[in-house]
């Protein structure tokens, strides 16, 4: 992969504001004011046009986002757009965030009992043994408890009890 993070990717996202607006970017290109409404509309918080255009110049000497005008009126509007590398920048940042929370969501994750997959939520549940035993769906459990039989009936019939 020809991706690769400029140095100073951490002085640049150094806040969630920047960082979202980067994914607004990353869904396509956007004027600066449909940045911000995008913006308010999804994060439910406002977003300074004082945080957003020089963001956005800054993404642009870096050579991370372009823009080109667009008669609006009789106004002409910059309409932003990613670079490759300013794709390829999101992407490696995307994937680094998303390590991140799934460090973060761990420890709700459950494993199957049975076939050992994480199971984010919504897992199928059995008391077995009188322990709470963990799913990833029916079929796993019913696998489980059948296993666990035999494992039983074996063991039963060495240890002749
Ligand atoms: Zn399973």
């Amino acid at each position: 992969m020809a991706s690769k993070e400029p140095e100073n990717i951490d002085e640049l996202i150094s806040d969630f504001s920047r960082f979202y607006i980067l994914t607004i970017l990353y869904e396509g290109p956007a004027y600066g004011y449909s940045i911000i409404s995008r913006f308010k509309k999804r994060v439910k918080k406002e977003v300074s046009p004082s945080l957003v255009y020089p963001f956005l110049q800054q993404l642009e000497q870096k050579g991370l986002v372009t823009h080109t005008k667009k008669p609006v009126g009789e106004k002409e509007k910059k309409v932003f757009e990613l670079t490759q590398s300013g794709r390829e920048l999101c992407t490696a940042l995307f994937k680094r965030f998303a390590d991140l929370v799934s460090i973060a969501i761990e420890p709700s994750l459950y494993i199957c009992a049975h076939c050992g997959c994480k199971v984010y939520e919504g897992a199928y549940r059995e008391v077995i043994d009188s322990k709470e035993t963990a799913f990833c769906c029916i079929h796993c459990a019913r696998s489980y408890k059948e296993a666990k039989k035999l494992a039983k009936q074996y063991s039963g019939a060495s240890k002749q009890e």
